[in-house]
Protein backbone atom coordinates (compact mmCIF):
# COMPACT_ATOMS: atom_id res chain seq x y z
CA UNK A 1 0.00 0.00 0.00
CA UNK A 2 1.54 3.67 -0.89
CA UNK A 3 1.90 5.63 2.24
CA UNK A 4 0.36 8.64 2.45
CA UNK A 5 2.55 11.64 2.05
CA UNK A 6 3.07 14.01 5.28
CA UNK A 7 1.97 17.54 4.13
CA UNK A 8 4.62 20.15 6.14
CA UNK A 9 3.83 23.41 6.68
CA UNK A 10 7.00 25.53 7.31
CA UNK A 11 6.84 28.78 9.15
CA UNK A 12 10.06 30.17 8.34
CA UNK A 13 10.95 28.36 6.05
CA UNK A 14 13.88 30.80 4.77
CA UNK A 15 15.68 30.41 7.77
CA UNK A 16 18.17 28.07 9.04
CA UNK A 17 15.86 25.24 10.33
CA UNK A 18 13.75 25.97 7.42
CA UNK A 19 16.00 25.39 4.72
CA UNK A 20 17.43 22.80 6.31
CA UNK A 21 13.80 20.62 6.85
CA UNK A 22 13.31 21.35 3.18
CA UNK A 23 16.73 19.51 2.38
CA UNK A 24 14.52 16.97 4.45
CA UNK A 25 11.49 17.08 2.40
CA UNK A 26 14.01 16.52 -0.54
CA UNK A 27 15.65 13.55 0.61
CA UNK A 28 12.06 11.70 1.12
CA UNK A 29 9.73 13.07 -1.49
CA UNK A 30 8.22 9.91 -1.78
CA UNK A 31 7.17 10.47 2.17
CA UNK A 32 6.78 14.19 2.70
CA UNK A 33 5.29 17.47 0.51
CA UNK A 34 5.54 20.93 1.30
CA UNK A 35 2.05 22.18 1.73
CA UNK A 36 3.04 25.24 3.18
CA UNK A 37 5.89 27.82 3.16
CA UNK A 38 6.06 31.22 4.96
CA UNK A 39 8.89 34.12 5.47
CA UNK A 40 9.23 37.37 6.73
CA UNK A 41 11.18 39.10 4.68
CA UNK A 42 13.52 37.73 1.74
CA UNK A 43 10.83 37.43 -1.26
CA UNK A 44 13.97 36.11 -3.27
CA UNK A 45 14.39 32.53 -1.22
CA UNK A 46 10.59 32.55 -0.73
CA UNK A 47 10.29 32.42 -4.33
CA UNK A 48 12.66 29.62 -5.28
CA UNK A 49 11.74 27.77 -2.52
CA UNK A 50 8.07 28.06 -3.88
CA UNK A 51 9.20 27.20 -7.83
CA UNK A 52 10.89 24.53 -6.28
CA UNK A 53 8.62 22.38 -3.87
CA UNK A 54 5.32 23.44 -5.28
CA UNK A 55 3.47 24.49 -2.12
CA UNK A 56 -0.26 24.97 -2.18
CA UNK A 57 0.05 28.59 -0.21
CA UNK A 58 3.44 30.81 0.60
CA UNK A 59 2.60 33.62 3.29
CA UNK A 60 4.93 36.40 3.98
CA UNK A 61 4.62 38.23 7.24
CA UNK A 62 5.96 41.63 6.49
CA UNK A 63 2.72 43.40 4.66
CA UNK A 64 4.49 45.75 2.49
CA UNK A 65 6.55 42.82 0.52
CA UNK A 66 3.36 41.27 -0.43
CA UNK A 67 3.00 42.75 -4.08
CA UNK A 68 6.72 41.69 -5.15
CA UNK A 69 6.00 38.32 -3.59
CA UNK A 70 2.58 38.24 -5.95
CA UNK A 71 4.29 39.44 -8.79
CA UNK A 72 7.14 37.02 -8.71
CA UNK A 73 4.63 34.23 -8.69
CA UNK A 74 1.94 35.14 -10.76
CA UNK A 75 3.24 32.33 -13.34
CA UNK A 76 2.93 29.67 -10.83
CA UNK A 77 -0.82 28.17 -8.93
CA UNK A 78 0.36 28.52 -5.70
CA UNK A 79 -1.90 30.64 -3.37
CA UNK A 80 -0.38 34.08 -1.98
CA UNK A 81 -0.89 35.67 1.32
CA UNK A 82 0.51 38.19 3.53
CA UNK A 83 0.14 39.70 7.22
CA UNK A 84 0.88 37.49 10.82
CA UNK A 85 -2.77 36.53 10.70
CA UNK A 86 -2.79 34.56 7.16
CA UNK A 87 0.38 32.94 9.23
CA UNK A 88 -2.52 31.56 12.14
CA UNK A 89 -4.56 30.84 8.88
CA UNK A 90 -2.85 28.76 6.90
CA UNK A 91 -2.10 26.57 9.88
CA UNK A 92 -5.54 25.50 10.06
CA UNK A 93 -5.60 24.16 6.45
CA UNK A 94 -7.26 21.00 5.95
CA UNK A 95 -4.80 19.75 3.80
CA UNK A 96 -1.74 20.51 6.55
CA UNK A 97 -0.65 17.29 8.68
CA UNK A 98 2.21 18.49 10.40
CA UNK A 99 3.33 22.58 11.33
CA UNK A 100 6.77 22.90 11.89
CA UNK A 101 7.28 26.12 13.72
CA UNK A 102 11.13 27.38 12.44
CA UNK A 103 10.20 31.12 13.27
CA UNK A 104 12.10 33.05 15.45
CA UNK A 105 11.01 35.05 18.67
CA UNK A 106 7.28 35.97 20.23
CA UNK A 107 5.84 35.41 16.68
CA UNK A 108 6.15 31.84 17.45
CA UNK A 109 3.24 31.79 19.99
CA UNK A 110 -0.20 32.77 18.05
CA UNK A 111 0.47 30.47 14.65
CA UNK A 112 1.72 27.57 17.20
CA UNK A 113 -1.69 27.82 19.46
CA UNK A 114 -3.59 28.00 15.87
CA UNK A 115 -2.30 25.06 14.92
CA UNK A 116 -2.72 23.45 18.19
CA UNK A 117 -6.00 24.36 17.78
CA UNK A 118 -6.60 22.76 14.31
CA UNK A 119 -5.08 19.60 15.86
CA UNK A 120 -2.12 19.26 13.64
CA UNK A 121 0.72 17.71 14.73
CA UNK A 122 3.53 20.31 15.77
CA UNK A 123 6.83 19.82 15.03
CA UNK A 124 8.77 22.60 17.50
CA UNK A 125 11.65 24.49 16.65
CA UNK A 126 10.44 27.90 18.15
CA UNK A 127 11.59 27.37 21.53
CA UNK A 128 10.17 30.68 22.66
CA UNK A 129 6.92 29.33 22.55
CA UNK A 130 7.36 27.30 25.19
CA UNK A 131 9.40 30.32 27.41
CA UNK A 132 6.51 32.19 26.77
CA UNK A 133 3.91 30.10 27.73
CA UNK A 134 5.09 26.77 28.51
CA UNK A 135 1.96 25.98 30.62
CA UNK A 136 -0.85 26.85 28.70
CA UNK A 137 0.60 25.75 25.31
CA UNK A 138 1.41 22.05 27.33
CA UNK A 139 -2.27 22.13 28.65
CA UNK A 140 -4.13 23.36 24.79
CA UNK A 141 -1.73 20.68 23.41
CA UNK A 142 -3.33 17.89 25.62
CA UNK A 143 -7.06 18.81 25.12
CA UNK A 144 -6.44 19.58 21.53
CA UNK A 145 -4.58 16.46 21.38
CA UNK A 146 -2.04 17.64 19.31
CA UNK A 147 1.49 16.07 19.91
CA UNK A 148 4.09 18.70 20.40
CA UNK A 149 7.28 16.86 18.62
CA UNK A 150 10.79 18.51 19.70
CA UNK A 151 13.08 19.82 16.78
CA UNK A 152 15.80 21.40 19.44
CA UNK A 153 18.55 19.09 18.97
CA UNK A 154 18.80 18.78 23.22
CA UNK A 155 14.82 17.98 23.12
CA UNK A 156 15.01 15.34 20.58
CA UNK A 157 18.04 13.87 22.06
CA UNK A 158 15.90 13.16 24.85
CA UNK A 159 12.56 12.57 23.15
CA UNK A 160 15.06 10.03 21.56
CA UNK A 161 16.15 8.68 25.13
CA UNK A 162 12.45 8.45 26.22
CA UNK A 163 10.90 5.94 23.35
CA UNK A 164 9.80 2.90 24.55
CA UNK A 165 10.14 3.66 28.18
CA UNK A 166 6.64 4.11 28.78
CA UNK A 167 5.84 5.46 32.14
CA UNK A 168 9.47 4.41 33.40
CA UNK A 169 10.53 7.39 36.06
CA UNK A 170 12.77 9.87 35.24
CA UNK A 171 15.16 11.23 37.76
CA UNK A 172 17.11 13.53 35.76
CA UNK A 173 17.67 15.44 32.62
CA UNK A 174 21.40 15.79 31.36
CA UNK A 175 21.26 19.08 29.06
CA UNK A 176 24.19 19.95 27.29
CA UNK A 177 25.40 22.86 26.17
CA UNK A 178 28.30 23.58 23.89
CA UNK A 179 29.48 26.60 26.30
CA UNK A 180 29.49 28.66 22.99
CA UNK A 181 31.95 31.30 21.45
CA UNK A 182 33.00 32.47 24.98
CA UNK A 183 33.13 29.37 27.19
CA UNK A 184 37.04 29.84 27.84
CA UNK A 185 36.91 33.92 28.26
CA UNK A 186 37.67 35.45 31.67
CA UNK A 187 35.06 38.08 33.54
CA UNK A 188 37.17 40.84 31.89
CA UNK A 189 37.23 39.61 28.29
CA UNK A 190 33.77 39.14 28.35
CA UNK A 191 33.30 42.64 28.88
CA UNK A 192 34.36 43.32 25.54
CA UNK A 193 33.43 40.91 23.10
CA UNK A 194 31.77 41.88 19.60
CA UNK A 195 28.71 40.99 18.22
CA UNK A 196 31.03 39.31 15.57
CA UNK A 197 32.51 37.53 18.02
CA UNK A 198 29.51 36.08 19.41
CA UNK A 199 28.21 35.38 15.94
CA UNK A 200 30.89 32.69 15.28
CA UNK A 201 29.47 29.58 16.81
CA UNK A 202 32.06 26.70 17.18
CA UNK A 203 29.79 24.07 16.14
CA UNK A 204 26.57 25.03 15.00
CA UNK A 205 25.59 27.35 12.12
CA UNK A 206 22.25 28.64 13.05
CA UNK A 207 19.96 31.70 12.59
CA UNK A 208 21.63 35.31 14.25
CA UNK A 209 19.27 35.86 17.63
CA UNK A 210 19.77 32.46 18.97
CA UNK A 211 23.59 32.71 18.03
CA UNK A 212 23.71 35.57 20.12
CA UNK A 213 21.06 33.32 22.58
CA UNK A 214 23.91 31.08 22.78
CA UNK A 215 26.91 32.84 23.37
CA UNK A 216 25.41 34.38 26.52
CA UNK A 217 23.84 30.88 27.14
CA UNK A 218 20.01 32.01 27.78
CA UNK A 219 19.39 29.93 24.85
CA UNK A 220 20.35 27.32 27.30
CA UNK A 221 18.19 28.78 30.06
CA UNK A 222 15.30 28.66 27.77
CA UNK A 223 16.32 25.13 27.14
CA UNK A 224 15.50 24.25 30.73
CA UNK A 225 12.23 25.90 30.69
CA UNK A 226 11.23 24.05 27.10
CA UNK A 227 12.33 20.32 28.58
CA UNK A 228 10.66 21.45 32.12
CA UNK A 229 7.33 21.73 29.82
CA UNK A 230 7.79 19.12 27.33
CA UNK A 231 8.57 16.28 29.59
CA UNK A 232 6.97 17.30 33.09
CA UNK A 233 10.08 17.46 35.14
CA UNK A 234 10.56 19.57 37.86
CA UNK A 235 13.20 22.65 37.18
CA UNK A 236 15.79 21.05 39.85
CA UNK A 237 15.37 17.54 37.81
CA UNK A 238 17.60 19.34 35.12
CA UNK A 239 21.19 19.33 35.38
CA UNK A 240 23.20 21.69 32.63
CA UNK A 241 26.80 19.97 31.67
CA UNK A 242 28.93 22.07 29.24
CA UNK A 243 30.11 19.48 26.66
CA UNK A 244 31.93 21.58 24.24
CA UNK A 245 32.49 18.85 21.06
CA UNK A 246 28.45 18.67 20.83
CA UNK A 247 28.61 15.07 20.36
CA UNK A 248 25.90 13.73 23.59
CA UNK A 249 23.11 15.81 22.65
CA UNK A 250 21.22 15.26 25.99
CA UNK A 251 20.99 12.07 28.43
CA UNK A 252 18.27 10.87 30.73
CA UNK A 253 19.12 9.70 33.96
CA UNK A 254 16.29 6.69 34.95
CA UNK A 255 15.45 5.65 38.39
CA UNK A 256 17.20 3.07 38.65
CA UNK A 257 20.49 4.43 37.74
CA UNK A 258 20.37 4.06 34.29
CA UNK A 259 21.51 6.71 31.70
CA UNK A 260 20.60 6.84 28.12
CA UNK A 261 22.08 9.74 25.86
CA UNK A 262 22.01 10.18 21.48
CA UNK A 263 24.94 11.26 20.25
CA UNK A 264 25.50 12.23 16.61
CA UNK A 265 27.23 14.62 14.89
CA UNK A 266 25.96 18.51 15.26
CA UNK A 267 23.59 18.64 12.25
CA UNK A 268 19.71 19.85 12.85
CA UNK A 269 18.62 18.02 10.22
CA UNK A 270 18.57 14.45 12.37
CA UNK A 271 16.35 15.99 14.65
CA UNK A 272 14.04 17.35 12.08
CA UNK A 273 13.68 14.50 10.38
CA UNK A 274 12.84 12.62 13.37
CA UNK A 275 10.12 15.01 14.35
CA UNK A 276 8.83 14.39 11.14
CA UNK A 277 9.14 10.44 10.91
CA UNK A 278 8.58 9.54 14.60
CA UNK A 279 8.07 7.03 15.18
CA UNK A 280 9.87 5.56 12.76
CA UNK A 281 13.50 6.24 11.79
CA UNK A 282 14.06 6.99 8.07
CA UNK A 283 17.32 7.18 6.35
CA UNK A 284 19.51 10.19 6.54
CA UNK A 285 22.84 11.34 4.33
CA UNK A 286 25.19 13.04 6.05
CA UNK A 287 28.59 12.67 8.15
CA UNK A 288 28.57 9.76 10.57
CA UNK A 289 30.62 10.20 14.32
CA UNK A 290 33.35 8.75 14.71
CA UNK A 291 34.31 8.44 18.32
CA UNK A 292 38.33 7.11 17.19
CA UNK A 293 38.56 10.53 15.77
CA UNK A 294 37.03 12.22 18.36
CA UNK A 295 39.05 10.96 21.00
CA UNK A 296 37.45 12.25 23.96
CA UNK A 297 34.21 13.65 24.82
CA UNK A 298 34.32 16.00 28.19
CA UNK A 299 31.80 17.62 30.46
CA UNK A 300 32.24 20.48 32.89
CA UNK A 301 30.04 22.48 34.97
CA UNK A 302 28.27 25.71 33.54
CA UNK A 303 29.91 28.74 34.84
CA UNK A 304 27.30 30.84 36.37
CA UNK A 305 28.90 33.39 37.25
CA UNK A 306 29.86 33.88 34.22
CA UNK A 307 26.79 33.36 32.29
CA UNK A 308 24.15 34.55 34.57
CA UNK A 309 21.59 34.24 31.94
CA UNK A 310 21.26 30.70 32.69
CA UNK A 311 20.56 31.91 36.74
CA UNK A 312 17.84 33.98 35.55
CA UNK A 313 16.08 31.01 33.92
CA UNK A 314 16.11 29.33 36.79
CA UNK A 315 14.62 32.33 38.55
CA UNK A 316 11.94 32.54 35.96
CA UNK A 317 10.93 28.91 35.68
CA UNK A 318 10.41 29.24 40.04
CA UNK A 319 8.77 32.67 40.12
CA UNK A 320 6.59 31.24 37.23
CA UNK A 321 3.15 32.98 36.28
CA UNK A 322 4.79 35.43 33.57
CA UNK A 323 7.63 36.23 34.36
CA UNK A 324 9.59 33.85 31.48
CA UNK A 325 6.90 35.96 29.45
CA UNK A 326 8.73 39.10 30.60
CA UNK A 327 12.39 37.52 29.99
CA UNK A 328 11.69 36.50 26.29
CA UNK A 329 10.88 39.70 25.15
CA UNK A 330 13.57 41.85 27.27
CA UNK A 331 16.16 39.03 26.09
CA UNK A 332 14.86 40.18 22.01
CA UNK A 333 15.31 42.99 22.58
CA UNK A 334 18.52 43.28 23.92
CA UNK A 335 19.50 40.79 21.67
CA UNK A 336 18.93 42.74 18.59
CA UNK A 337 20.21 45.55 20.20
CA UNK A 338 23.50 44.27 20.84
CA UNK A 339 23.50 42.94 16.93
CA UNK A 340 23.02 46.35 16.19
CA UNK A 341 25.71 47.33 18.73
CA UNK A 342 23.71 49.28 20.54
CA UNK A 343 24.45 47.90 23.64
CA UNK A 344 27.55 46.05 24.90
CA UNK A 345 27.27 41.94 25.72
CA UNK A 346 26.81 42.55 29.58
CA UNK A 347 24.18 45.14 29.66
CA UNK A 348 22.18 41.86 27.79
CA UNK A 349 21.89 40.00 31.17
CA UNK A 350 21.56 43.76 33.13
CA UNK A 351 18.58 44.91 30.99
CA UNK A 352 16.83 41.56 31.41
CA UNK A 353 16.88 41.54 35.39
CA UNK A 354 16.26 45.26 35.55
CA UNK A 355 12.92 44.07 33.41
CA UNK A 356 12.24 41.93 35.15
CA UNK A 357 11.92 43.62 38.53
CA UNK A 358 9.87 46.25 37.08
CA UNK A 359 7.38 44.62 35.07
CA UNK A 360 4.31 43.42 37.17
CA UNK A 361 4.36 39.81 38.39
CA UNK A 362 1.07 38.05 37.28
CA UNK A 363 0.80 34.37 38.97
CA UNK A 364 -1.91 32.92 36.82
CA UNK A 365 -1.96 34.40 33.27
CA UNK A 366 -4.54 33.93 30.42
CA UNK A 367 -3.77 34.15 26.77
CA UNK A 368 -4.82 38.02 26.87
CA UNK A 369 -2.01 38.42 30.29
CA UNK A 370 0.71 37.21 27.98
CA UNK A 371 0.10 39.52 25.43
CA UNK A 372 -0.40 42.62 27.25
CA UNK A 373 2.89 41.37 29.59
CA UNK A 374 4.83 41.45 26.05
CA UNK A 375 4.32 44.43 25.02
CA UNK A 376 4.82 46.07 28.96
CA UNK A 377 8.30 44.03 28.98
CA UNK A 378 9.03 45.49 25.16
CA UNK A 379 8.59 49.16 25.85
CA UNK A 380 10.11 48.67 29.90
CA UNK A 381 13.19 47.08 27.96
CA UNK A 382 13.41 49.40 25.19
CA UNK A 383 13.46 52.43 28.10
CA UNK A 384 16.04 51.13 29.50
CA UNK A 385 18.68 51.09 25.94
P1 LIG B 1 16.45 32.18 11.43
O1 LIG B 1 16.61 33.58 11.85
O2 LIG B 1 17.51 31.54 10.61
O3 LIG B 1 15.08 32.01 10.64
C1 LIG B 1 13.90 32.51 11.14
C2 LIG B 1 12.76 32.32 10.16
O4 LIG B 1 11.59 32.90 10.72
C3 LIG B 1 12.98 33.01 8.82
O5 LIG B 1 12.39 32.23 7.80
C4 LIG B 1 12.19 34.31 8.97
O6 LIG B 1 11.72 34.79 7.76
C5 LIG B 1 11.05 33.91 9.88
N1 LIG B 1 10.60 35.00 10.75
C6 LIG B 1 11.37 35.79 11.53
N2 LIG B 1 10.63 36.66 12.22
C7 LIG B 1 9.34 36.44 11.85
C8 LIG B 1 8.10 37.03 12.20
N3 LIG B 1 8.03 38.06 13.07
N4 LIG B 1 6.97 36.54 11.64
C9 LIG B 1 7.03 35.52 10.77
N5 LIG B 1 8.18 34.93 10.39
C10 LIG B 1 9.31 35.38 10.92
O7 LIG B 1 16.20 31.32 12.78
P2 LIG B 1 16.57 29.80 13.07
O8 LIG B 1 17.95 29.73 13.57
O9 LIG B 1 16.15 28.93 11.94
O10 LIG B 1 15.64 29.52 14.34
C11 LIG B 1 14.25 29.33 14.23
C12 LIG B 1 13.71 28.81 15.56
O11 LIG B 1 14.27 27.53 15.81
C13 LIG B 1 14.10 29.68 16.77
O12 LIG B 1 13.07 29.68 17.69
C14 LIG B 1 15.32 28.96 17.34
O13 LIG B 1 15.47 29.18 18.71
C15 LIG B 1 14.97 27.51 17.04
N6 LIG B 1 16.14 26.62 16.91
C16 LIG B 1 17.04 26.83 15.93
C17 LIG B 1 18.14 25.99 15.81
C18 LIG B 1 19.14 26.16 14.67
O14 LIG B 1 20.02 25.32 14.51
N7 LIG B 1 19.07 27.19 13.88
C19 LIG B 1 18.32 24.95 16.72
C20 LIG B 1 17.37 24.77 17.72
C21 LIG B 1 16.28 25.61 17.80
MG1 LIG C 1 19.37 23.42 21.25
Amino acid sequence: MERKKKRIAILGSTGSIGTQALQVIAEHPDLFEAEVLTANNRVDLLVAQARQFQPNAVVIANESKYPELREALADQPIKVYSGSDALCQVVESQEVDVVLTALVGFAGLLPTIHAIRARKLIALANKETLVVAGELVTQLAQTFRAPILPVDSEHSAIFQCLAGEGNNRIDKILLTASGGPFRTFTKEQLRDVTPEQALRHPNWDMGAKITIDSATMMNKGFEVIEARWLFGVKPEQIEVLVHPQSIVHSAVQFCDGAVKAQLGVPDMRLPIQYALTYPDRMSLSGERIDLFGLGQLTFERPDRDKFPCLELAFEALRRGGNAACVMNRANEVMNLAFRQGRIGYNDIFRNIERTMDRVPFEAAPTFETYIATDAEAQRVAEDLI
